[in-house]
């Protein structure tokens, strides 16, 4: 059976119910909590840090390499 550790999130931070919310996701609008680990972008976007919510934010291409390379 597969387990998952959540360990890295519950540890230190505060019960995100309680916690007052200081702003929006950039990526998917969510709110973001006081004390809460975030990513900071070069333009000053702040994300949830996960992978979901740079993808909202910077909607990557999916294309072929050779059509990536040529687009130029
Ligand atoms: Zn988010």
């Amino acid at each position: 059976m597969l387990k998952i550790s959540t360990d890295r999130f519950s540890q230190g931070l505060p019960d995100p119910q309680d916690a007052p919310v200081v702003c929006e996701c950039d990526g998917c609008g969510g709110e973001i909590y006081e004390h809460s680990l975030v990513w900071v972008l070069d333009d000053d976007a702040i994300l949830h840090p996960d992978t979901d919510c740079l993808k909202d934010y910077i909607d990557p291409m999916t294309m072929t390499i050779e059509e990536a390379m040529a687009s130029d």
